[in-house]
């Protein structure tokens, strides 16, 4: 069984897989490919760049999950539904079977077919219609964390990130059952 499966490997699900992958909790990213972020060449709001485009932010984000360990798979998740030790996530393409999850996905967010509550988006240009309702720590659910504009209206790219961090450190406090903390030496 995996450990962690991220559903949706734009900028908040690889930041999110990134942590529990440098972790070394078993991480999968399953990911359609439609990034938002992949519409910009001019990203300004980062404090370590100057300019970046979405395109260069996704391609370094998927080089250093995998650096740690993690894979990201090509496909679009149809269903996620709970089981009796964790949760079965179906694609077109195949079935994986995982302890926890972390939703990233901006969009359609039907494939939920478990436990989580929704609120309505704000109106306003490429606006989300719902996100998922969490908790102060992006939990939604036994086992399921939620990040980036699947969680919250709050846009741009610096945010989905902390958001992705945010939400994997929450996830990986709960698995070590103490405050996570990732320390570089
Ligand atoms: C036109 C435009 C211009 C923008 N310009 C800027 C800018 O200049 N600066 C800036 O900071 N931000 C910009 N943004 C905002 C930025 O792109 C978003 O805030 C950010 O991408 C949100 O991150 P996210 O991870 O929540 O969603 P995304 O990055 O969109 O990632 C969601 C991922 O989930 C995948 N997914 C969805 N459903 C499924 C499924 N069922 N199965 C598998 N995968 C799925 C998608 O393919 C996608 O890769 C722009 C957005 C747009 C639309």
């Amino acid at each position: 069984m995996i450990s962690v499966t991220v559903i949706g490997g734009g900028v908040a699900g690889l930041q999110a897989a990134v942590f529990t992958a440098k972790a070394d909790e078993e991480t999968v990213v399953i990911d359609s490919g439609e990034s938002l972020v992949l519409n910009s060449s001019n990203i300004q709001n980062l404090i370590t760049e100057e300019s970046i485009a979405g395109q260069e932010v996704v391609s370094r984000g998927k080089e250093k999950l995998e650096k740690f360990g993690g894979e990201i798979v090509d496909e679009e998740v149809q269903s996620l539904e709970r089981t009796e030790d964790g949760f079965l996530v179906e694609t077109g393409d195949g079935e994986y079977e995982t302890e926890y999850v972390i939703v990233a996905s901006a969009g359609d967010l039907s494939y939920l077919d478990i436990d989580v509550e929704f609120e309505d988006g704000v109106e306003g240009p490429y606006m989300m219609d719902r996100h998922v309702v969490t908790d102060d720590s992006n939990k939604a659910a036994e086992g399921v964390y939620v990040a980036g504009l699947a969680n919250s209206w709050e846009y741009q790219t610096s945010t989905a990130i902390g958001d992705g961090a945010k939400a994997a450190v929450n996830l990986l406090s709960e698995i070590e059952g103490e405050p996570y903390s990732d320390h570089d030496m």
